[in-house]
């Protein structure tokens, strides 16, 4: 068995990532696995250099360990390259040159918090012809790659994966949306580097927080096209305050590091997240 935990390193680590962390190291060993740390950092408009060290002092305190050197995302800028070339051979990709202000203009969907894009993407470069890629391309428009999920779904077939919470899940082509697969910015996106790196890291159980259960939808997908192994997953339910609130950046007083500096024990932040299991 190998899990893996992977923060960005963007901020101080609350309640819901030792979480996170906590059930990967736990069950990788009770099982006699590993657990890996892997820093997702390819958005580096986000990025602070400070928090990967900060990060793996509050897992040590935490007396959470794992294996081997932890892997930073920015040092696989070729293995997404590679895959995303793969994709764009079996023509599931197309390039997208909208702004996200068009595509809130062109689309009144509410507003999604499910680790998706805001909005479900309404298709409109889907079907540009080449001589008007070309032309967007000259005018020095920038694009990003976006799957066509439609077509992906064909050449798929229906798709199913398990979950410790919530059993046999089908795939649902609807939940995909044409969701970017590359970042106009940075080139890849959250979607195609976790998929790259658990099947590169073989990691068998990717457990995460329910927040991200849409996001399998489209990681199953892209395991599929690229010949990759499907792990097992266990989306856990999510740390929230007194209120009910899920846990966010306001909460800087439940910070791990907050909570060590005010005298708590991690005999106690563990007690205390155990509860959300
Ligand atoms: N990097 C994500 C986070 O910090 C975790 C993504 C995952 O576990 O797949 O929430």
């Amino acid at each position: 068995m190998i899990t893996r935990f992977a923060p960005s390193p963007t901020g101080d680590l609350h309640l819901g990532h030792a979480l996170a962390a906590w059930i990967a190291f736990d069950l990788a060993k009770r099982n006699g696995g590993e657990m890996l740390l892997r820093f997702e950092d390819i958005d580096v408009t986000r990025v602070r250099s400070e928090f990967y060290d900060a990060i793996e002092e509050d897992l040590s305190w935490l007396g959470i360990t794992w294996s081997g050197v932890p892997w930073r995302q920015l040092d696989r800028t070729d293995a997404y390259q590679a895959a995303l070339e793969k994709l764009q051979t079996l023509g599931v990709l197309y390039p997208c040159f909208c702004t996200r202000k068009e595509i809130a203009m062109m689309t009144s969907a509410p507003q999604r918090d499910d680790g998706l894009e805001g909005v479900l993407y309404p298709g409109i470069c889907r079907n540009l012809t080449e001589s008007e890629k070309q032309q967007r391309i000259k005018r020095g428009d920038r694009w990003s790659w976006r799957l066509d999920a439609a077509k992906a779904t064909q050449l798929c077939g229906p798709l199913s994966w398990h979950d410790h919470r919530f059993g046999e899940s089908m795939l649902d082509p609807q939940m995909l949306g044409d969701v970017v697969i590359a970042r106009k910015d940075i080139g890849v996106s959250y979607h195609l580097a976790v998929v790259v790196d658990d099947a590169a890291q073989n990691v068998t159980w990717v457990t995460r927080g329910e927040d991200l259960l849409s996001s399998t939808h489209v990681h199953v997908m892209l395991q599929k096209l690229l010949g990759v192994p499907q792990p097992r997953y266990w989306h856990h339910s999510l740390v929230c305050d007194e209120q009910g609130k899920r846990l966010a950046k306001r909460h800087d007083a439940l910070s791990l590091r907050a909570m060590r500096e005010g005298g708590v024990s991690p005999i106690e932040v563990i007690e205390r997240i155990t509860t959300f299991l």
